[in-house]
Parts: structure tokens; sequence; C-alpha cells
């Protein structure tokens, strides 16, 4: 059993905050996505929970029990690389083995944890191969499944599966949430791929610069986007955001936008018909059918914007056509970025 939690945690390097006051829980069993831009704080975040870096201030609590200054083995959470580093000298079998024949480990127990964790990761029949001889997809089975056999308290992963091509990067997330499942283990994973954050964890934390910016499910998030940070960073198409004194252009019979200063509009909430002279006009600028969906960029006023709509419709570029958004789908955010209740504004109806 293993609960993760930071309370306030700073750590610097030199000048550089790498993680800004950072708080957060992690229950026992949970698959945790820390999901952020390049040099956020995600692998610092890591480091630090492993015990490779020391915070500058703050707590980090391991079931309850404070670790700062704890060393890494004594923490027994296991950690897959974002290089996976297998040995090229020993074969996969050998590479799974190893963290359980450096410690000394019984040979039965080796054995039995090989067998298990080699049914768990489907490399029985590739245990025998060197690693130049596994495909990618492979030696990220064998590098999870040499994590697995130490039977950690908790996993931690940072971009495992980055260097992996798109379908393969798909099947391996359908794994890994499986076998966290099956593993039953606490599993903090980072990565910098929003469907692969969205489909796997259980709750995600968003970073920016070192901090974190909102914590919370997939679904929680992507609906009710704390700031319009994070409303832009989840989501592809990326939420359109337009300052609330354009979006009468966008939607019709909604007010009470004066306490916002902008709104937010999902693509997928976009509704494109046929012009009839009727609700906001807009241009096409761009249409890209992607097979099971269509993205139409269109010009509303000075107000670029981006919907996404199912098939194939039959949309040209430089058509004028009609734009509609439910106002219920709208998204509203202060001054500072920050997502208005509606509550809070009043005159909207
Ligand atoms: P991420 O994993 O999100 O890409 P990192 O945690 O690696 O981000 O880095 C966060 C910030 O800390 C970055 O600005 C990075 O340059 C800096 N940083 C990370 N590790 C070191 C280090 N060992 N020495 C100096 N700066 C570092
Ligand atoms: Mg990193």
């Amino acid at each position: 059993m293993a609960e993760i939690a930071f309370r306030n945690v700073t750590k610097r390097y030199g000048k550089v905050l790498a993680v800004d006051d950072a708080s957060f829980t992690v229950a026992d069993n949970e698959f945790f996505c820390f999901f952020g831009p390049p040099l956020s704080g995600k692998s610092t975040i890591l480091r630090l929970i492993l015990g490779l870096e020391r915070p500058d201030s703050g707590e980090i609590l391991i079931d309850g029990r404070l670790v700062n200054t704890v060393s890494p083995a004594a923490r027994n959470i296991a950690m897959v690389f974002q290089n996976l580093a297998l040995f090229p000298h020993m074969t996969a079998a050998q590479n799974v083995r190893f963290p359980l024949v450096e410690r000394g480990a019984p040979e039965a127990q080796i054995a039995a944890r090989l067998a298990d964790a080699a049914a768990k990761l489907h490399i029985g029949h590739i245990l025998h191969k060197m690693p130049a001889q596994l495909s990618g997809g492979e030696r990220q089975r064998v590098a999870i499944a040499r994590a697995l056999v130490r039977d950690p308290a908790a996993y931690l992963m940072d971009d495992p599966i980055s260097a992996l091509d798109a379908r393969l990067r798909e099947e391996t997330r359908v794994e890994l949430k499986r076998i966290q499942r099956e593993a039953g283990r606490t599993l903090i994973y980072v990565t910098h791929d929003q469907e692969e954050a969205m489909s796997v964890a259980d709750r995600m934390a968003i970073m920016e610069r070192g901090a974190i910016r909102q914590i919370g499910t997939p679904a929680e998030i992507y609906d009710h986007p704390a700031t319009t940070y994070v409303a832009r960073f989840l989501g592809a198409p990326e939420m359109n955001i337009l300052p609330a004194a354009e979006a009468a252009q966008v939607i019709a019979g909604a007010q009470g936008f004066e306490g916002s200063r902008d709104i937010g509009l999902r693509p997928e909430d976009l509704r494109v018909s046929d012009w009839a002279g009727e609700g906001r006009a807009a241009v096409v600028a761009e249409v890209e059918p992607l097979g099971g969906y269509t993205v139409v960029t269109l010009d509303a006023g000075q107000t670029r914007l981006r919907a996404l709509l199912r098939g194939q419709p039959d949309i040209r570029v430089a058509a004028q056509v009609a734009l509609r958004c439910d106002p219920a789908r709208v998204h509203f955010f202060g001054a500072g970025g920050e997502a208005l209740h509606r509550n809070d504004l009043g005159g909207l109806k």
C-alpha cells in the first residue's frame, strides 16, 4: 500500500524554480498522471518522490510518513525512466531478473516473479532474446517487467512510451492500465501527450512552470478547467478563447458576459449549418477532413474559431455559414484567466 503526498514542496536548481509549492495526494492504487509541457517540472517531481533529489522546502510523505531524508532504497519505489536503459549484453530474462539477483533473492522467488511478470506483460516468448533483437514495444514491456518484479509499494514512470510509434503507444497504454489494475499498485505517470494522460489517468495534475494548476479526473478538468491555461492545454483542437465583447457574434441569445473578460468554446460544442439569413454568420477559412470528424476553421467578424464536426459534412472554403453554440456549454474566465462560475455572473441567461 502506498499513498504519496507532497505538502508545499519547492525545489530550485540555482535560479530555476523546478517545482513551485506543489501539494497533492496520490491515493493507494491510483493511476495518477502529471501532464505538462517540457520543462514544467514533471521529472523533478518523480525524482523527489524517488529520493534522488531533496526538496528545498515542504514535506514528502509516503503512507503518512515523512521521507524527506529517507534514502531511495528505503522508499521501495520503482521507476521506469524515459530512456528504457535495458542492459544490452543481457537477455530479456536476465534484464527482468536483475533487480532481484542484485538483492540476493532466492532463485525460486526470482523464477516465480519472472514468470508472473512475463505473463502479465505477455513477454514469455521473447525472454531469450537480446534487447537489440526486440522491437521498441517489446523493449518497453521488458523494462516495465523489470520494474514489476521488485514488488514495490509504487511505480513511477517518466514518459515511458513516448519513443514508440502512435499505434504501439495506443496499444501499450491500454496494457499499462490493465497491468496497474491487476497489480493493484499506485502508479504515478508522467506524460506530455494529452490523449495518453486522459485515457489512462484516474486523476491527473496539470503542470505549468513547476506549479500544479489543477488536479482532478480527466473529465472534471476537461469540463471545468480552472484557468485559460488549463482550458487550452487539454483538448484538441484547443478551446476557442475569445474576448467576451466578441461573444455575441457566436452565441445568439446569451447575455451576461459583462463580468467576464474571456469566454471559452470547445470546438465540439460549436454548430455549423447552412446560412439561411439567421443566427451569426461566419466564413469558412479551412476544412480539414479527418475521417471520423472534420476540423473547420471559421472567421466570425474579427474572431477566428475552430469547430469539430462529426463525419465529413459538405462544407466548402469561403462559404458563408451559420454558427451557433449552446449557451449552457460556454466557459467564462475572469481578468486573471481564472474560471468564473455561472452563479457569479448574475445576468447570464
Ligand atoms: P519536465 O520533466 O516537465 O520536462 P524537469 O523536471 O525536467 O521538467 O525540469 C524542470 C526545470 O528544472 C527545467 O527548467 C529544467 O531545466 C530544470 N532542471 C531539471 N533538472 C535540472 C538539473 N539537474 N540541474 C539544473 N536544472 C534542472
Ligand atoms: Mg521530463
